[in-house]
């Protein structure tokens, strides 16, 4: 179930600053996710969990540092690595006037994925969508939407999937099969980093568990999600994978 034995790093963020007016968010982060692992994020309101996930996606300039994704340098990719990255943020970045099967369709040309018809009928399936498909996403309720946002994330086969409080909306099915869908993910050496701010959630999915303190990493775990836990580092040093 777990990778925690490393290998080289899916996502990784050195030295990473990021500043609004004279306020420090990121006061040098170094961050390093594993392929085949689950890190989960944890840290108190305004500590700056968003801010260093968007960092991570590319959807927020650092004013100092590096993020690499599979080994491709975010700043130099020309948007290669951005494409090797799926985001579930607060916003579901999903069109309300199309239908759930329309933005995929949309969301699959865009990042032109091969054969999109039978993925896209698997990821609804999979997300528990597929009796909603040619519904309007403004039609949906809020976990719907976050569902399908989900769906969009990983329609792409991205090597790393970022979800900021991907459990926020869900009932408890949903919370349950999307830790299925990640624990999958993972096993098939695919890599997730996720904030959240549920205890039970970084128990059972974690193979690495994060906190983030007034813009510093300042601990990290490895969980290996059967409830083994080790602190290995105040800051996560990513040459060590
Ligand atoms: P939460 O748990 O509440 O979601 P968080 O850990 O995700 O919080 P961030 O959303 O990253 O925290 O915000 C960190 C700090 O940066 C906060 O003080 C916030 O007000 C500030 N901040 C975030 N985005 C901006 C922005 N665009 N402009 C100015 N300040 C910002």
């Amino acid at each position: 179930m777990s990778h925690a034995s490393s290998g080289p790093s899916a996502i990784s963020g050195v030295g990473l600053r990021k500043d609004y007016g004279d306020r420090s968010v990121l006061r040098g982060v170094n961050i390093a996710v594993p392929s085949g692992q689950i890190a989960v994020l944890f840290g108190a309101n305004g500590a700056g969990k968003t801010t260093l996930l968007r960092t991570l996606a590319g959807l927020s300039r650092p004013d100092a540092g590096d993020v690499h994704i599979a080994g491709l340098r975010m700043r130099r990719s020309g948007g290669r690595a951005r494409d090797l990255v799926g985001f579930v943020g607060h916003q579901t970045l999903l069109y309300n006037d199309l239908t759930c099967r329309e933005n995929l369709v949309f969301y699959a040309k865009l990042y032109g994925v091969a054969r999109p018809e039978r993925r896209i009928e698997s990821i609804l399936a999979r997300l528990n969508l597929a009796d909603r498909a040619d519904r309007r996403v403004r039609t949906l309720s809020h976990g719907m939407q976050k569902r399908l946002s989900v769906a969009r994330a990983i329609l792409h086969e991205p090597a790393v999937l970022l979800l900021d409080e991907p459990e926020s909306g869900l009932d408890t099915d949903s919370v349950a099969s999307l830790g299925e869908l990640l624990q999958d993910w993972s096993s098939s050496g695919k890599t997730a980093l996720l904030t959240t701010h549920s205890s039970e959630i970084g128990q059972a999915w974690a193979d690495r568990v994060l906190t983030l303190n007034r813009g510093r990493l300042v601990e990290q775990t490895h969980a290996h999600r059967d409830g083994v836990g080790a602190n290995d580092a105040s800051n996560a040093d990513p040459a060590s994978g």
